[in-house]
């Protein structure tokens, strides 16, 4: 589905119950408490609909992108908090008892404590989890924690929200909202449930083994996986797959690797990957036997189905893991495209794969075009960083009309790169990338 029936879609979802309510054609309030309750209803709707842009459901964040998702995600459960946190402010309370008279609450409010214990309850917890979302870097958890909490939190909250709107709710007391509000919470505890139990369930049966393990330089490795017993995984070269070596699947123990192989028929994995934490910084003690899992295939970081003549690949650091996979790809398939590598280092010990890469340049395969930002003397290679000006250096003119140019690296080297090809008359439809990271 395009992105643009899934805005539309998402704006219905979110909508529905605002329209179940304007169709309960309860008798009109004050615009005050009109808003009030719709600004709850969105906010619920909202945080409902989060649970499935959490990047792990491959129609939407395959057709979206993983950054856009979660970048979404993101704004999104800001907007629920905002909203929420001006819900009960905005209501003109009646003061006095209940009027019996009043059985559509007209005129007033529920002033139940008992009604609106659960709601106090979401109150206090939301932006306590929204803040240690946002700050989940500076409270130290290991990230595998933080998906825990992030995970059972999310589902309090939303069984709270659900009683709370069906306790004290004006228009979420009518059978129709019911219904409405325990089908949407119910699909919400199914993600979470899908993600957490029922695909380790499938990995469980679709076991992997690792095939090889070997430091590609001091900080980077080269790992690769088989299938057991299965036929492997299907997946586009320059997709992700969230990784678990060594743990049970259930345990969250997970993290998203650029494929650096390409599919063929051999159905071995490849990994590229660099030492950074908990699981990246052990794998000196991965052996070649460790059971492994596979959650898979992720990522629109894909030149399958593009028609543009021209490709060129622009990778920093680690970003090359999924640009190996692609030219893997090309060159087992003869593609036609003519490709250009653009690949960034620090160093010249840190460039991965040199010999298969030189033999590209060499066969006209692609030229490749390295960048050392800290050359040795006898360099004779472009250096710096890649930006705008290396960038005129390396890409013909006619290539910024015409190319498929595809990103994967450092932020600060994307968002250059990006905007120095905008500049330059590059569609946002011709600019694929990917971040390895997202705050
Ligand atoms: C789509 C995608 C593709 C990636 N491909 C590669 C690749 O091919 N090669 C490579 O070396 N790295 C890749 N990464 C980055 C890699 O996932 C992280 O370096 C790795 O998860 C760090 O795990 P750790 O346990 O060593 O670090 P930790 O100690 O757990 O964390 C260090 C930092 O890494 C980030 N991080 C940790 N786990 C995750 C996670 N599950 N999702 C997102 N961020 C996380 C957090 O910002 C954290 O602060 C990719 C990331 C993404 C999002």
């Amino acid at each position: 589905m395009r992105p643009i029936l899934w805005a539309f879609a998402y704006l219905c979802v979110i909508c529905l119950p605002l329209a179940l309510s304007w169709l309960a054609d309860m008798p009109p309030r004050s615009i005050r408490n009109e808003l009030a309750s719709g600004l709850g209803l969105l906010a619920f709707a909202i945080i409902l609909v989060e649970f499935v842009l959490s990047g792990r459901f491959r129609t939407i964040s395959n057709t979206l992108g993983l950054d856009i998702t979660i970048r979404f995600h993101q704004l999104m459960g800001r907007i629920a908090l905002t909203f929420a946190l001006l819900h009960p402010f905005l209501y003109r309370y009646l003061p006095g008892p209940e009027r019996p008279w009043d059985s559509t609450r007209q005129l007033s409010v529920t002033s139940d404590f008992w009604a609106l214990l659960p709601g106090i309850a979401a109150f206090v917890l939301l932006p306590a989890f929204v803040l240690a979302s946002i700050h989940k870097d500076a409270l130290g958890y290991r990230y595998e924690r933080w998906r825990l909490l992030h995970g059972v939190g999310a589902a309090v909250i939303a069984v709270l929200l659900l009683v709370h709107a069906q306790t004290a709710g004006r228009y979420s007391g009518q059978p129709m909202l019911v219904w409405t509000w325990r089908g949407m919470t119910a699909l919400a505890l199914f993600a979470l449930f899908y993600v957490y139990v029922l695909k380790p369930m499938y990995q469980l049966r679709h076991r992997w083994r690792v095939s090889r393990v070997e430091r590609l330089t001091p900080r980077q490795w080269d790992v690769r996986i088989v299938p057991e017993g299965h036929r492997g995984a299907d997946y586009q070269a320059g997709q992700f797959v969230w990784l678990n070596i060594g743990h049970s699947p259930f345990s969250l123990y997970e993290n998203p690797f650029s494929i650096s192989s390409a599919p063929s028929d051999d159905p071995e994995m490849g990994f590229v990957i660099k030492e950074l934490g908990d699981f990246t910084g052990a794998l000196d003690q991965v052996a070649v036997g460790d059971r492994a899992y596979i959650d898979s295939a992720y990522g629109t970081l894909t030149i399958e189905g593009r028609s543009e003549p021209e490709v060129v690949l622009i990778a920093g650091g680690v970003g090359i893991a999924p640009m190996l996979g692609i030219l893997r790809k090309m060159a087992l398939d003869d593609d036609a495209r003519i490709a250009t590598l653009i690949y960034g280092n620090r160093t010249s010990e840190k460039i991965v794969f040199r010999d298969e890469l030189d033999q590209y340049d060499r066969t006209g395969r692609a030229k490749v075009v390295h960048v050392l930002s800290e050359p040795p003397d006898d360099w004779t290679g472009k250096t710096g960083y890649i930006d705008a000006a290396l960038l005129d250096c390396v890409v013909p003119l006619a290539t910024y009309k015409t190319g498929l140019f595809v990103l994967c690296g450092p932020p600060i080297m994307l968002t250059t790169v990006e905007r120095a090809l905008m500049e330059r008359g590059v569609s946002a439809d011709r600019i694929l990338m990917e971040r390895f990271q997202y705050d």
